[in-house]
């Protein structure tokens, strides 16, 4: 499965949102280095629809997407000239798909800044300039590498060029994926900068209500997507029943948890959507890659029907809502038999028709 990795300095409440994703009791206290075992935790895609969709088909329970998280333990100042977690960090961020930096923005004086003051700027700068002397240093030896390689004839001029211009852009200080260096022939060195990013600022509730202070945020990673939310808020939140947390949701201005945010806006980064299958059991989402055809979406359910794929029976969701049943949608003209060259659409019901 796709998985977004978590990073951030130390003590701008990784844990405490880690918590919050898999509310269990990682600990979350307060001195660097407090997370060292890299986690995962999972967390649902809120979707109405598939409560819409029960009503239908009667199903008996909803079954939503879901985004997973790892927990990548903190990177400090230096940490890639391996004075802080070096390899290990490298090796687990190396596997994420995406990555979501959390940002301290709440003011908490009692909570210790390991560069001494709030600076959501000069942290996530920090940050990423370690990263990008990761990559830079990833580069570097693969070039080595590189050029014994094309004098062998063994890859072609084409890769040490690629490698080059994203080492130019590194020592820039860019992020790779702020460029449009096609890194697909160097894809195998799995650089971190290439990876989507977004970020999570991690402020004191007042600021979730104040439009200016989170446009300045959203603007310093503009164009990548900036999540708010209240790490504490997040950790209460989840151990409320519904209604409560509508409540404490409502108190603070918010109408979605930071954590719904976050599944949504990663789910949006890792380049994912979701279709749909009903029945009287479950009402419930697949999750694909945007541009999935139909029959890779049949193989997400199970990689028989990918390979015994037929056809599908396809409703968008909005129709299927407008005539109120498959029967019905069927008799509109609004079921359509789609083929293999089906490129799948955000919402869409499916019945998938294959051989076992
Ligand atoms: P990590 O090192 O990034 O994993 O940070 P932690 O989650 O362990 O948080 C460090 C300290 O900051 C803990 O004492 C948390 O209780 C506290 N903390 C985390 N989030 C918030 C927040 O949103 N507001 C306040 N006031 N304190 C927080």
């Amino acid at each position: 499965a796709l998985t977004i990795g978590i990073v951030g300095l130390p003590n701008v409440g990784k844990s405490t949102l880690f918590n919050a994703l898999t509310n269990n009791d990682v600990l979350a206290a307060n001195y660097p280095f407090a997370t060292i075992e890299p986690n995962v935790g999972v967390v649902n895609l809120p979707d109405p629809r598939l409560a819409q969709l029960a009503e239908i088909f009667g199903s008996e329970r909803l079954l939503p997407a879901a985004v997973s998280f790892v927990d990548i333990a903190g990177i400090v100042r230096g940490a890639s000239e391996g004075e802080g977690l070096g390899n290990q960090f490298l090796a687990n961020i190396r596997e994420a798909d995406a990555i979501a930096q959390v940002v301290r923005g709440f003011s908490d004086p009692d909570v210790i800044h390991v560069d001494g003051s709030v600076n959501p700027a000069s942290d996530m700068e920090t940050i990423n300039t370690e990263l990008i002397i990761a990559d830079m240093q990833t580069v570097e030896k693969a070039l080595v590498r590189f050029e014994k390689e094309l004098k062998n004839r063994k890859i072609e001029a084409s890769v040490v060029e690629t490698a080059k211009a994203a080492q130019a852009a590194l020592n820039d200080g860019k992020l790779l994926s702020h460029t449009d260096i096609d890194l697909e022939e160097i894809r195998e060195l799995g650089l971190l900068t290439a990876k989507p990013f977004l970020y999570v600022f991690n402020v004191d509730e007042v600021v979730l209500q104040d439009e200016a202070r989170l446009a300045e945020l959203a603007a310093l990673v503009a164009p990548a997507k900036a999540i708010f939310l209240d790490a504490k808020i997040e950790s209460e939140l989840v151990e409320l029943d519904p209604a409560d947390a509508a409540e404490l949701l409502a108190s603070i201005g918010q109408d979605e948890s930071g954590l719904d945010q976050l599944a949504r806006v990663g789910f949006e980064t890792l380049g994912l959507q979701t279709y749909l299958t009903a029945g009287p059991k479950e009402a419930r989402a697949w999750t694909i890659k945007q541009g999935a055809t139909a029959p890779q979406a049949a193989g997400a359910i199970h990689t028989d029907f990918e390979k015994g794929f037929i056809k599908g029976e396809i409703i968008s969701f909005a129709d299927l809502v407008e005539t109120g049943s498959v029967a019905e949608a069927r008799a509109k003209g609004k079921a359509r038999m789609e083929g293999k060259e089906y490129i799948m659409q955000d919402g869409d019901v499916v019945e998938w028709r294959f051989n076992v």
